[in-house]
């Protein structure tokens, strides 16, 4: 069977796993089954292991039309997360539209480290917010502390406004449109937290389908060297940050030692590796 399932037949749940896992396999999607599992706890509201429970359980004509719906977007490589238009980030769920980049897990060492290292800081600044998850995280887990959330886009910016009220922190969180490589904010801070769009210009063709055609592209890249937001808080960092303040930043692959040039002389630096042990995370503080 090679067709989204016709409405006529009666499908249950495990049939339509079934199906699902051929189906996405021919499409070249990975993780068919795990995500044939989560378009059917959607349309049914219900959750995986309630799935696993009801094999037999038919789909009601509307909930197949739905689910067609969603097939198909995901056969056009659409990512996951923008066709349930959610994510999950720090054992959090966020909402995520097409505005904003995906939540990756690797960002959760980010939070891990200024969550560690917040001590007294309290006035923090997310550079290029998106979702809204580095702000909104770190927010739920350090009530003092006080966040300017910007980003260029404002459908990313009204995001993250949204993610702060569904997690309680909108009292500890303003959101402001600006871009950080032509505007400043005007106060300073204790913490300055940013993902940057760090992949090259040169590599974007290589990226997968997945992200390249449906993440925004200001998200992903900074269309140069993938270095531009290093170089310019390198700079900025003068004026934004308090005496005692600590700038973090998410590195990309193969990035450590050309970002931490940057920040030669005036600043200390420290990198952080994953459990991959990838550089994965820049700290940054003055000399
Ligand atoms: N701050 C958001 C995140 O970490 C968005 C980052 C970005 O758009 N580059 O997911």
């Amino acid at each position: 069977m090679s067709k989204v399932p016709e409405q006529t037949k009666v499908w249950t749940v495990l049939e339509l796993i079934r199906w699902g896992t051929t189906y996405f396999g021919q499409k070249g999607i990975e993780s068919g089954r795990l995500t044939m599992e989560l378009l059917l706890c959607e349309v049914l509201a219900t959750r995986r292991i309630a799935l696993y429970s009801d094999f037999e359980r038919p789909l009601m004509p509307q909930e197949l039309v739905q689910l067609r719906g969603y097939v198909q977007r995901i056969a056009n490589h659409e990512p996951l997360q923008y066709v349930l238009g959610k994510a999950d980030f720090f054992s959090l769920q966020f909402e995520v539209t097409p505005d904003v980049l995906i939540p990756r897990q690797e960002t959760e060492i980010l939070v891990e480290r200024v969550i560690s290292q917040v001590a007294d800081r309290r006035t923090c600044l997310d550079i290029g917010t998106g979702s809204g998850i580095i702000a909104v995280a770190i927010a739920k887990h350090v009530p003092q502390s006080q966040w300017l959330c910007i980003d260029k886009s404002s459908g990313a910016v009204d995001v993250a406004r949204r993610n702060a009220d569904r997690h309680g922190v909108a009292d500890q969180c303003t959101f402001q449109v600006m871009d950080i490589l032509t505007q400043a904010p005007s106060q300073t801070f204790d913490i300055i937290c940013m993902n940057p769009p760090y992949i090259a210009a040169s590599e974007v063709s290589t990226l997968d389908a997945t992200v390249r055609d449906y993440e925004p592209h200001s998200a992903l890249t900074d269309d140069a060297d993938g270095l531009s937001f290093y170089r310019r808080l390198s700079h900025l960092g003068e004026s934004l940050l308090n005496p005692n303040g600590l700038m973090v930043f998410e590195l990309g692959w193969g990035q450590a030692e050309s970002a931490v040039d940057l920040f030669k002389g005036r600043w200390n630096t420290r990198v952080i590796n994953d459990l991959a042990d990838i550089p994965r995370v820049l700290e940054v503080w003055s000399n």
